[in-house]
């Protein structure tokens, strides 16, 4: 062994643990909050389509039909779209962009758990704020000085809306900081404050196609906000990487963006899941949060949220457990196709009173 110190220059990081992606088919996937449906049918005829000689060439480097299509649908200028592979390529962005002070950036105790791996890695501080215990954000946390603040809306793992005057009470307070929104989950009925925009050159918008828009396999995310933010933003993408999104992706993206009819169909699809599963869950003895996402975030009340998830992974049914303090009490569970809702119910009917 050499005793040269060449690990101590390393950039050391704990990284993000993704959901876990199964490779047998055969199991009820309700861990990492996808859609159960497929893409728009364009999706499947663009792929079907390619001519593969366009690989030859580097992607469009701006992205522009992609970006000009979510311009168009959100009633924007194309100046004030930013593009990235995910909305985590998108926040990766944002944060090594805006998060760049000495002051802690700040953001909520239970949230997205990849918002401290970002922080570590590009070596920014950050404080966190402790949710009330209904788990919706106390605003007055976020009048104190700061280096950026960033949240989720709904949160994740909780799927608890926030509402816009609440954030614009944020926004307002806070001239001085760039304020990231995190939409992941707002299609399935929560509102966007996509209108703040307009108001406050400070804010951040970010949205996914992972979700409502089934895409999580083509990784498209985008951010929506002021010119200048934008501009800031992609003077960072492009000292980093010009060519993140092939253009397969960008052609495909741009298709979606354009059919409403078919995206408006499967997120009332989901939200009328969501919302009979919540019946369900409360027949079956879980108390939940009030979820606007494509997820219930439910604790079982005469088990440990623990052994419930042990006994569902055993029956090949897969939702998602932390072992954290305050979160540790429960089972976040995406909302899947009725079929799979189905199964999922009688493995827990079976687990808990069987
Ligand atoms: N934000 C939140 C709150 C999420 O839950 C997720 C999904 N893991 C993302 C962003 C990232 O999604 P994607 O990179 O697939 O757009």
């Amino acid at each position: 062994m050499s005793a040269n110190n060449w690990e101590n220059a390393v950039r050391k990081v704990e990284p993000y643990v993704p959901g876990e992606q199964p490779k047998e088919s055969d199991v009820v996937k309700l861990n990492t909050n996808e859609n159960p449906y497929p893409p728009c049918p364009e999706v499947k005829e663009l792929l079907n389509d390619f001519d593969i000689s366009k690989m030859r060439l580097y992607p469009a480097p701006d992205a522009e039909i992609l970006v000009d299509s979510i311009a168009q649908r959100y009633g924007l200028k194309s100046s004030q779209i930013f593009v990235g592979v995910g909305s985590d390529d998108v926040l990766a962005m944002a944060f090594m962009t805006f998060f760049n002070s000495d002051k802690p950036i700040l953001f909520p105790d239970i949230t997205y758990s990849f918002y401290d791996v970002w922080a570590d890695v590009y070596r920014i501080p950050y404080k966190t704020c402790p949710l009330k215990k209904d788990f919706t954000i106390n605003p007055e946390d976020y009048y104190q000085e700061n280096g950026g603040i960033i949240f989720p809306n709904p949160n994740a793992p909780t799927g608890v809306l926030e509402s816009v005057s609440m954030i614009e009470d944020i926004v307002s307070k806070n001239p001085d900081s760039v304020v990231i929104i995190d939409e992941a989950y707002i299609d399935f009925g929560g509102e966007s404050c996509l209108t703040l925009t307009e108001k406050y050159e400070n804010l951040l918008v970010v949205q996914t196609y992972s979700k409502s828009r089934s895409m999580a396999g083509m990784r498209i995310g985008f951010a929506m906000g002021s010119e200048k933010l934008i501009k800031y933003m992609n003077d960072v993408k492009f000292s980093v990487n010009s060519y993140t999104m092939n253009t397969i992706t960008q052609i495909c993206g741009a298709a979606s963006m354009k059919n409403e009819e078919y995206f408006r169909d499967i997120v009332v699809k989901i939200i009328d899941a969501r919302e009979k599963s919540k019946k369900k869950l409360a027949e079956l003895g879980f108390t939940f949060t009030d979820s606007a996402s494509n997820f219930i975030f439910a604790k079982p009340e005469q088990k440990s949220a623990k052994y419930v998830f042990d006994e569902l992974k055993k029956r090949k049914i897969f939702v998602r457990y932390w072992d954290k303090p305050i979160i540790c009490d429960y089972l976040r569970i995406s909302v899947g196709t009725d079929e799979e809702m189905e199964k999922l119910f009688a493995a827990l009917e079976e687990i808990l009173n069987g």
